[in-house]
């Protein structure tokens, strides 16, 4: 990708770029007219009637009338384009030591081959089959596979618990279910055969077929009559053709299941054709990819991002995606970059979480490598704090573009365009509106908020492409959680949840989601106003700020920090802490907590469970777990608050 650096790169390709404000414009300004042609650089087997059907809003219909699918367009299109031998996964494993590249063409052969085992084992169109793989190609391959033949892929993060797969097995009311024996984190073996088992236990709904991928990480037994292997299956149509299936553009391609504010978590529901539009263009568009980029997303296949980025993205995009199963610091802090150089990776998209967590070790793990190819790195999943912008900008020396999104919209929301002429960033912010989205600030009576005062993050109807289509059995439960909250003062948005700020440039400020909204003696405060000041502190590595219960104040905060490495907590360090805060914020924003722990509890995406905090706080029931990462962070939190006398002032 040449050795210059990403900033030059950008100077130098701006005339080439479309403008911001001119393409954005037509895309909602003329949306038919946009994303029709979109959709003509894809493959149809028939073209669609119309662009975009919006008479039963808020249930869109993009490009009804047409036949598409993704798989063929994914990975045939490429094979017919020529482009057979071009690498389409690059598979590393440091928890396992392997490594495996995998070209087009050899990946459309597996794909052939899973779908004819799932022809085999009766899977049709419109059944739903449930994933439960780590981060392997043949979490690819069998997800491909389901695409090909429109079966729909409800993937699970292979980390959940058994109790939670249950649940999605009977929301879903999958019958097949595809796992591995086992899977491997920082060397201990996670045994998912067993965690299977236990769910299909305690499921209500019958699971008729498990196919089991031997990595020979956790010995298992079959059970009979239902579990069988993935490699006697693929032996069994070992050189099967099996074309990719004509789907309508409107048929569901997958269920992905995110929380909501209540218990029971949401299946989100994804179409075929809008999906696969919106990917295919916002690889350029957004991530400024061509065909001779390499794309690696460091989430996972469970989460949204990875459907998005690790799986159909790239592959639409006809680049090889990175596939990688381990953490940021196994063996050491230094592996993410070492991947990078080796696969000359030129766009890359991980988590502000794993920034902070990069950002407690010495820089020379990151700044001993070339990064030459290296010309973005794109963050989502949470705010990205400035202090940690500017660690990540310095030590990397390459653009960092935030961007913000959801389970829900499919692809980047608001994001700054690399493919397009980039905007001025302002740090702490993901800048304007991506192609296709329309969205404003409100007030509760859904009236358009001044610039730079706070308010609820909306978008306006049609939802473009690729958002979510409704929740999997449940249109009332989708027009409930997010199209009524306005609705009896007449206005029809799509409620985000999140609080945000849109200044006077029409860049949007994220302050965290409006559920995590702290009241302070009526004064309203996003948590995240507070989670950055105390992270701008030199000393500290990551801080989380939650609402607590006060009975004067209605609400009061309770603020829990990490440490950067090495540094010792110290009466004078906890002042210095609670100084800033009300010096950038005010007296109104004092902790009435604070209190310096070893680790935050959070979710295994990374997101910090700010509930548990709260619950621990308020010596209040916990509620489920099952998502922590690391139980043990809750009792360190306990014993931080019970040594120091727990929720009292200081
Ligand atoms: P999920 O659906 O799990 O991906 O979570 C989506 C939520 O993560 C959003 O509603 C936001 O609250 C938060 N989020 C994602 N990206 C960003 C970002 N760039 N800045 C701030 N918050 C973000």
């Amino acid at each position: 990708m040449g050795k210059k650096n990403a900033q030059t790169r950008i100077a130098e390709s701006a005339d080439a770029r479309q403008d911001y404000d001119a393409t954005h414009g037509r895309s909602v300004g003329a949306p038919e007219e946009f994303w029709g042609h979109e959709a003509e650089r894809l493959h149809w087997f028939r073209k669609w009637d119309r662009v975009l059907d919006d008479s039963k809003s808020p249930f869109f219909r993009w490009f009804p009338g047409g036949q598409t699918n993704l798989c063929y367009n994914a990975v045939d299109r490429h094979v017919l384009a020529g482009r057979g031998s071009h690498p389409a996964i690059i598979w590393e494993s440091p928890e396992t030591g392997e490594s495996r590249t995998m070209t087009f063409g050899e990946l459309l052969r597996a794909v052939q081959e899973f779908a004819a085992v799932l022809r085999r084992q009766t899977v049709s169109k419109g059944d739903r089959v449930l994933i439960y793989l780590p981060m392997v190609p043949e979490a690819l391959v069998a997800t491909l596979a389901c695409a090909r033949i429109g079966a729909v892929h409800s993937i699970v993060f292979a980390g959940f618990s058994g109790e939670s797969l249950a649940h999605r097995i009977e929301d879903s009311q999958s019958e097949v279910i595809v796992c591995a024996d086992g899977s491997q984190r920082k060397g201990k073996a996670i045994d998912l055969k067993a965690i299977v088992d236990h769910a299909v236990q305690a499921a209500s709904t019958r699971v008729r077929r498990v196919i089991v991928l031997d990595r020979g990480i956790a010995p298992w037994t079959p059970v009979v009559g239902r579990d069988v292997r993935w490699s006697d299956e693929m032996a069994a149509v070992a050189g099967a053709s099996v074309p990719a299936e004509p789907l309508e553009s409107t048929h569901p391609s997958y269920i992905l299941y995110t929380s909501g504010t209540t218990g029971k978590p949401k299946g989100v529901v994804r179409d075929t054709g809008g999906y696969m539009v919106a990917l295919h263009s916002s690889m350029d568009y957004i991530y400024g990819c061509g065909q001779d980029d390499v794309y690696w997303s460091t989430s996972d296949i469970g989460w949204v991002v990875g459907h998005s980025y690790i799986i159909y993205g790239p592959l639409l995009a006809g680049i090889p995606t990175v596939v990688y199963e381990g953490t940021p610091d196994n063996p050491n802090p230094g592996v993410w970059w070492d991947v990078v150089d080796k696969h000359k990776v030129t766009v890359m998209f991980s988590a502000p979480t794993a920034m902070r967590m990069l950002r407690k070790f010495p820089t020379e793990w990151i700044q001993s490598h070339s990064l030459a190819s290296l010309r973005y790195l794109f963050l989502a999943g949470e705010p990205l704090d400035e202090p940690t912008y500017r660690w990540a900008n310095e030590t990397l020396k390459k653009p960092i573009v935030d961007h913000y999104w959801q389970t829900e919209s499919g692809w980047p929301m608001i994001t700054n365009h690399m493919g397009l002429i980039p905007l001025e960033t302002k740090p702490g912010s993901p800048t304007r509106e991506a192609i296709g989205w329309r969205l404003d600030v409100v007030n509760e009576d859904g009236s358009e908020t001044p610039a730079g005062d706070r308010g609820f993050l909306v978008a306006h109807p049609p939802l473009p492409p690729g958002a979510l289509q409704t929740l999997w059995g449940d249109d009332e439960r989708y027009v409930s959680s997010y199209w009524r909250m306005f609705e009896r003062y007449g206005r029809s948005f799509y409620f985000s949840g999140d609080y945000a700020i849109k200044d006077k440039d029409g860049y949007f400020w994220l302050l965290g989601r409006a559920d995590e909204v702290i009241n302070v003696a009526g004064h309203r405060m996003g948590t995240r106003e507070v989670e950055e000041v105390i992270s701008g502190h030199p000393q500290v590595a990551e801080a989380s700020a939650i609402g607590i219960d006060d009975e004067i104040k209605g609400q009061a905060i309770a603020a829990f920090v990490v440490l950067k490495k090495g540094v010792a907590e110290s009466e004078a360090l906890l002042q210095e802490i609670i100084q800033r805060i009300r010096d950038d914020i005010g007296p109104i924003a004092t902790p009435k907590v604070l209190r310096v722990v070893p680790r935050l509890p959070k979710t295994r995406s990374g997101k910090v469970m700010r509930r548990v905090l709260r619950a621990l706080c308020e010596d209040k029931a916990m509620g489920d777990l099952s998502t922590i990462e690391d139980g043990a962070s809750v009792d360190e939190i306990r014993k931080a608050l019970e040594e120091l006398g727990g929720a009292t002032p200081r």
